[in-house]
């Protein structure tokens, strides 16, 4: 089994000219570049003796220096843990110590708090900026160090079903399977070209896009970060053949700058994920761009990958396609068994993209995972006559906002530690723009008062700006069952309805 980064090799040495990355300004990079610059990545590793199977933290946005620090770590036998940008220093903290790090990467813009965390740690620390600064260009590119299939690759964290964050560990075999299942779906090949601004320290972004695309020799532009007038004018400048985003991005493209007149003509393929897609989206979008929208439907625990539409059938609005080749999707009740098309149960999901396990978590993993390599989604789904599966509910706790995945348990227990607070509970509340909203109900202690400005500037310490309420209501108290467990299914309406907003 080669190394999940093996093609970057493969690629510089077939058609190094050919240009493999290109950044939202004129920077652009072929793949003899990246493959050199990626191991000047390996040599920086070896200088701080991080050997294979150890752990990186890797705090960046995506700009192709992410993509040179990635591969290189992979390249060597390393694993990437790959932070979101938007974390606070305490959330970078708890992964970094959780997963143990030897050493911190850190784009240079978010390099203050990563710095306080590798110090924190005593770690070393290396920024990584535009142009390699600090970064010695590489004596040679040697290939890739072999993986076996069940070495992790990288760990991403999240919440899966409950608690508090985890690492999902994706190994080599995931990473090459995800890739090679979109190469194949969506007959990616090196002529064709991308435009995302998805980030690439979450798997859509990190396996099924940048992986997808490197692995077929093609060319992937990167957005540092999303705005719909710039993922437009960067469509035009460089003309994909498919983009790749979350139903947010869309519907802020079609709100965007009116674009009459102007050629998407080359644009083929939309894959859209991470959240549903609603049916007006998908046809305002593919009238205005041309080109086809798909959307799939996976986690971080199936390296983004579970079920897909194909671009050349007809779209079955509602549903989130069929099972990706080599993967099964089961719908099943409460008690595992596996139900008929049209019962809503929860969705569950075997192949060869679903991941190892969480990180040093054996009963999050027993949880998730069966023994037969089935993982439990939390989402509430059913499949028609066809196999096509329609989500329909979560069973997790889980708050998606503009496709960022908030987890309420987090959020409240930072609410908890709010001096004023006694009870809280956090809830997504429909939103036109970002699809849901967080949400805080909260008990206060007798005399105190909260307004949602207040709440907002203490939440914005401890949590990234994503998590954050934006909607307050208070309450005498909440609602509780037998156990004196909050039900949040109990919060009455006219609570939720009457939230003050920032
Ligand atoms: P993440 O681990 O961040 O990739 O988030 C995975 C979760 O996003 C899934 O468990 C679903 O709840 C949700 N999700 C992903 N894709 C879709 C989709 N196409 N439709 C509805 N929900 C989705």
């Amino acid at each position: 089994m080669p190394n999940a980064s093996a093609s970057i090799w493969t690629h510089a040495a077939s058609a190094p000219d050919r240009i493999a990355l290109r950044g939202s300004t004129s920077v652009s990079w072929t793949y003899g570049q990246l493959s050199e610059r990626a191991c000047a990545v390996r040599e920086l590793l070896d200088t701080h003796t991080v050997r294979p199977g150890d752990r990186v933290l890797l705090v960046a946005p995506s700009v192709p220096e992410f993509a040179m620090a990635y591969y290189g770590i992979l390249a060597a036998g390393v694993i990437a843990v790959t932070a979101n940008t938007m974390a606070t220093e305490r959330e970078l903290t708890y992964m970094a110590r959780d997963a143990d790090v030897r050493l911190v990467l850190a784009w240079s813009a978010l390099a203050p708090a990563a710095r306080r965390t590798a110090d924190e740690l005593g770690v070393p620390f290396r920024e990584l900026r535009e142009g390699l600064d600090g970064i010695a260009p590489a004596s040679a590119a040697p290939e890739p160090l072999p993986a076996d299939a069940h070495d992790t690759a990288a760990i991403l964290y999240t919440s899966g079903t409950t608690g508090k964050p985890k690492g999902a560990q994706l190994t080599h075999g995931n990473l090459a399977s995800c890739a090679a299942i979109f190469c194949d779906i969506h007959a990616i090949g090196p002529d064709d070209r991308a435009v995302t601004g998805l980030p690439l320290f979450h798997v859509f972004g990190q396996a099924c896009v940048m992986g997808t695309t490197m692995r077929a020799g093609g060319s992937l532009t990167l957005l540092e970060r999303f705005d719909a007038g710039a993922m437009t004018a960067l469509i035009r400048r460089d003309r994909p053949t498919f983009i790749a985003g979350v139903p947010t991005m869309w519907n802020a493209m079609l709100r965007a700058a009116d674009d009459a007149g102007a050629d998407f003509s080359g644009l083929r393929l939309a894959s859209s994920g991470g959240a549903s897609l609603p049916v007006e989206v998908m046809r305002a979008f593919e009238e205005r761009f041309g080109c086809t929208i798909v959307e799939g439907y996976g986690l971080t625990e199936t390296t983004g990958a579970g079920t897909c539409h194909l671009a050349d059938e007809p779209a079955k609005p509602g549903t989130v396609g069929r099972a990706l080749p080599s993967c099964a999707v089961a719908v099943r009740d409460d008690e595992g068994a596996e139900l008929p098309p049209g019962e809503v149960g929860e969705v569950h999901i075997k192949g060869p993209v679903v991941m190892k396990g969480y990180w040093n978590r054996p009963d999050a993993t027993g949880e998730a995972l069966d023994a037969d390599g089935w993982l439990r989604t939390g989402d509430l789904g059913s499949l028609d006559a066809e196999g096509d599966l329609r989500i329909v509910d979560r069973k997790k706790d889980l708050v998606i906002r503009g496709g960022y995945n908030v987890y309420p348990r987090e959020v409240e227990e930072v609410l908890y530690e709010h001096p004023d607070i006694v009870e809280a509970a956090v809830i997504g509340v429909p939103d036109p723009h970002y699809g849901e909203e967080v949400a805080a109900v909260v008990a206060l202690r007798p005399g105190a008062a909260l307004d949602i400005q207040a709440l907002r500037a203490w939440a914005k310490e401890r949590l990234s700006a994503y998590k954050v309420p934006h909607l307050l209501a208070v309450v005498d108290e909440l609602p509780k069952g037998a156990t004196g467990k909050i039900l949040k299914r109990g919060i009455d309406p006219s609570v939720v309805s009457g939230l003050s907003r920032t």
